[in-house]
C-alpha cells in the first residue's frame, strides 16, 4: 500500500554466517551461531592417564569460554579456532578430528588449555569471535529499528487507504459524484471526493502529509477510485447474497432500459426475506445484446449462476413489466424461466400496473392527453 520497495527493510550486507563443513565429531558445534557445545554430563568418562584415572571437568568451561566437549569422543575442542581461524592455519589438537584429551596436563600453568590460549591463532580467532558477536548485536538492533519503522509505515498507509475508502463510500451512499470538472491544484472546486479528502487533511496531519506527498502513492486517481468502489460493491453484494442464501428462497425483479450511451441494460434485483422483513436489493446491471426471449433468459440465469444462487428449486417468484417478451404467457422470459425453475411464479410488477392505470386515466381527460402528446412530440 505504500510507495514501493523502499519501505521494506533492506537486507544489510553483513556476512553473519559462513559455516564450512568441519571435521570432527557430530556432537560439538557445527556453526558459528550455535556457540560452544558445553555439555554438563553427570559423569565424564575416566581414563587411565599417568598414575591414575582422570576425567574432563565441567568447571573448566567457566574459565575457558571457547572450550567444547564431545561426549562421544570424550575430547575437548576449541570453538573459536574451529570456526574463526584464518584459512590455511595449521591444525592443532584443539581443531583436529580427535581433539584434545590429555586431562592430566589440561590445567597446567604452561601447558594444555593455557598454552593454547597463548597461541597466535587462538588470540586472533577470539578477536574475530568477539567482533562477530558485536556485529550480530548491531545487525539485530538495526533490523528491529527498521522493522519498527516499517510497521509504523504500514499502519499509516492502512489508515490512509481506509480514509480514502470511507470517503468514497460516503459519496456513494449520498449518491453524489466523486470527481470534479477540474481537479488540478489550482482548481477552486476539485469535486466531492478530493474536496472531502482536503477537508479531512485540515484536521489530520497524517492525511495531510500523504495527500501532499510527492510521487504516485496518493490513491486519489479516478482509476483507484473505481477500483476501491468495485471492492466496496463486491463486499455489499457478498453480504446480500449471504443473506439470500441464509433464507434459501428468493424472487427476482428484472427490467431493461437504455443507458445514456443507448446501450440496453438489464437491471436485476433480488427480493428475499431476512431478519424479520422482506428486502429488495439491487444485484447487478447486465448489458443485454440480444433482446429476445432466449437472450434475456440466458442473461438472467447466467447472472444468478455467477453469484451462486440456486434458482432451480429456490427461485419462487419473478416480476417484470408487461412487455410481451418478458411476460408473454407462452413466449416470454417468464415462461422460459419457469421451465428452469418450477416454483418461479410470475407477478406483473405492481408499479408498472399503476403506471398503465395512470396512462389510461389521463387519456380520458382531453386536456391532459393534448398536453402529454405535445410533450411526446417535443421529446421526439
Ligand atoms: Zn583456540
Amino acid at each position: 500500500m505504500s510507495g514501493g520497495d523502499s519501505d521494506k527493510p533492506q537486507m544489510l550486507d553483513i556476512n553473519i554466517s559462513t559455516d564450512p563443513i568441519l571435521p570432527g565429531p557430530h556432537d560439538i558445534s557445527q556453526s558459528r551461531a550455535a556457540g560452544p557445545t558445553q555439555p554438563h554430563l553427570k559423569l565424564f568418562p575416566r581414563t587411565m592417564q599417568g598414575d591414575r584415572k582422570r576425567a574432563f571437568n565441567k568447571s573448566w568451561y567457566a574459565q575457558h569460554q571457547w572450550l567444547e566437549h564431545s561426549a562421544s569422543q570424550d575430547s575437548a575442542y576449541c570453538f573459536t579456532c574451529r570456526h574463526f581461524s584464518l584459512p590455511g592455519v595449521q591444525e592443532t589438537s584443539f581443531t583436529s578430528p580427535l581433539g584434545y584429551s590429555n586431562w592430566k596436563k589440561a590445567m597446567y600453568k604452561d601447558g594444555g588449555f593455557r598454552a593454547h590460549e597463548k597461541s597466535e591463532n587462538h588470540v586472533n580467532s577470539m578477536l574475530a569471535w568477539s567482533e562477530h558477536k558485536r556485529r550480530i548485536l548491531t545487525y539485530t538492533s538495526v533490523l528491529s529499528v527498521l522493522d519498527e519503522k516499517h510497521q509504523k509505515l504500514v499502519e499509516q498507509n492502512r489508515a490512509y487507504i481506509k480514509t480514502v475508502a470511507e470517503v468514497l463510500l460516503f459519496t456513494a451512499l449520498q449518491n453524489i459524484s466523486q470527481r470534479g470538472h477540474i481537479e488540478t491544484d489550482a482548481s477552486t472546486n476539485k469535486g466531492n471526493f478530493l474536496g472531502i479528502m482536503e477537508l479531512i487533511a485540515k484536521h489530520s496531519p497524517l492525511i495531510d502529509k500523504k495527500l501532499k506527498a510527492v510521487g504516485n502513492a496518493k490513491y486519489t486517481s479516478n482509476i483507484i477510485q473505481n477500483e476501491i468502489l468495485a471492492c466496496l460493491s463486491d463486499m455489499v453484494r457478498e453480504s446480500i447474497i449471504s443473506e439470500v442464501k441464509e433464507n434459501t428462497f428468493f424472487s427476482i425483479i428484472v427490467d431493461e432500459t437504455k443507458d445514456l450511451k443507448k446501450k440496453e441494460q438489464l437491471s436485476i434485483v433480488l427480493r428475499y426475506y431476512y431478519n424479520g422483513a422482506v428486502h429488495e436489493s439491487f444485484l447487478d446491471f447486465k448489458q443485454a445484446t440480444e433482446l429476445d426471449k432466449e437472450g434475456l433468459t440466458q442473461k438472467i440465469i447466467q447472472c444468478l449462476e455467477r453469484y451462486g444462487l440456486e434458482y432451480r428449486s429456490n427461485l419462487v417468484g419473478q416480476g417484470y413489466d408487461g412487455a410481451s417478451v418478458m411476460s408473454g404467457r407462452h413466449s416470454g422470459v417468464a415462461a422460459s424461466i419457469r421451465a428452469n425453475a418450477k416454483h418461479a411464479f410470475y407477478v406483473h410488477c405492481k408499479a408498472h400496473c399503476l403506471n398503465l392505470v395512470l396512462v389510461d386515466s389521463t387519456k380520458s381527460v382531453p386536456e391532459s392527453e393534448t398536453f402529454f402528446s405535445l410533450l411526446q412530440k417535443l421529446y421526439v
